[in-house]
C-alpha cells in the first residue's frame, strides 16, 4: 500500500471525468486512497482511473480504484451508486469530494428558467443529495469522515453573466457550514473550497478578452492548475486538517 496522507481511505469524487475532479483522483490516489471516480460521463471517469491513478487489471476496476456513472442531480442515481460501492467494497467512503458542476451563463435579464434550474440542480441539489446520502452512510457506519465541497469565488463576489452559478455556489458554502454544524458530533468534517479561475474545460467558453481582464485582478497573474486545487482537497480530506470544519477556503492566486 502507498504510504501517504490518506492511506487506506476510500474516496468518492464526483465530476471526476474532468478538471478538478480528475486532479483530485490523481492526488488522492498518490496519497494512498482508493478512489471511486464518478461522473455523468462514465468513459471520462474510466479515463481518469486509467491514466491518472495506479494501474492494474479488471473490467471496470483498476487495482482497487473504480469508475462509476453518476448524475448528482438524480436521487435514484446517487442511491444506486451508494449500493454499488457497498457491494463492491463492503465499505462506505470516508472521503467525499463534490466536484461535479456546470455553468449555463447568461445575463440575468436573459437567463432562461431552464438554465437557472439545470445549474441549481447540479451544483446545489447535487451537493445536497451526495452529502445527505453519503453523510448518512458514514453516520450509519460510525466512521469519521471528511466531505469537501467545491464552491467558487464567484459565490462570494458575484460575476457578470453568472447569477445562476454564483447563487448556486453561495448556497454550497451555506450548506457546507450548516452540515459542519450538524455532523461535527459524528466526527464528520465538512469544508468548502472556493477556487478562482482554474485551467479546466469549464472556462473554455470564457472569451480570451474576458480572461485577460480577470487575470489583471489575480496577484499571481495566472490561471490556477487543477492539481493546485486538488492538493488543498487532499489536505482537507486528510487528518492534517483534523480541527478544520465549516471552513470556506479561497484558492484563487489572491483574486
Ligand atoms: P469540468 O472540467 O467541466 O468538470 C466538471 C465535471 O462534472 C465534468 O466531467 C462534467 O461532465 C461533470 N458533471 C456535470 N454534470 C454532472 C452531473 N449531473 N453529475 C455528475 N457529473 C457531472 O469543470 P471543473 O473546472 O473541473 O469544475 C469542477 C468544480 O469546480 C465545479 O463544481 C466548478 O463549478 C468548480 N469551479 C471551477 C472553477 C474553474 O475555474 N475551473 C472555478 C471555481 C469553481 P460533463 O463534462 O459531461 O458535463
Amino acid at each position: 500500500m502507498v504510504s501517504g496522507l490518506v492511506s487506506g481511505r476510500l474516496a468518492l469524487v464526483t465530476g471526476a471525468g474532468s478538471g478538478i475532479g480528475r486532479a483530485a483522483c490523481q492526488v488522492l490516489s498518490r496519497e494512498g486512497a482508493t478512489v471511486i471516480a464518478a461522473d455523468k460521463n462514465y468513459n471520462a471517469a474510466m479515463e481518469t482511473i486509467k491514466t491518472h491513478t495506479a494501474l492494474a487489471s479488471g473490467a471496470n476496476m483498476i487495482g482497487d480504484h473504480s469508475a462509476a456513472e453518476l448524475d448528482v442531480s438524480d436521487s435514484s442515481s446517487v442511491q444506486k451508486l451508494l449500493q454499488t460501492i457497498k457491494s463492491q467494497y463492503n465499505a462506505t467512503p470516508t472521503i467525499v469530494v463534490n466536484s461535479a458542476g456546470i455553468t449555463r451563463d447568461n445575463w440575468l435579464l436573459k437567463l432562461s428558467e431552464e438554465d437557472y434550474d439545470s445549474v441549481a440542480n447540479v451544483n446545489l441539489k447535487g451537493t445536497f443529495l451526495i452529502m445527505q446520502t453519503f453523510g448518512k452512510a458514514m453516520a450509519d457506519a460510525k466512521t469519521p469522515g471528511s466531505i469537501v465541497n467545491i464552491s467558487s469565488i464567484v459565490g462570494k463576489y458575484g460575476n457578470i453573466g453568472q447569477s445562476n452559478y454564483a447563487a448556486s455556489k453561495a448556497g454550497v458554502v451555506a450548506m457546507t457550514q450548516t452540515a459542519a454544524k450538524e455532523l461535527g458530533k459524528l466526527n464528520i468534517r465538512v469544508n468548502a473550497i472556493l477556487p478562482g479561475f482554474v485551467n479546466t474545460p469549464i472556462i473554455s467558453t470564457v472569451p480570451d478578452k474576458v480572461k485577460e481582464q480577470m487575470l489583471k485582478l489575480v496577484p499571481l497573474q495566472r490561471l490556477g492548475e487543477p492539481n493546485e486545487i486538488a492538493e488543498v482537497i487532499t489536505f482537507l480530506s486528510s487528518d492534517k486538517s483534523s480541527f478544520v470544519t465549516g471552513a470556506a477556503i479561497d484558492v484563487t492566486g489572491g483574486f
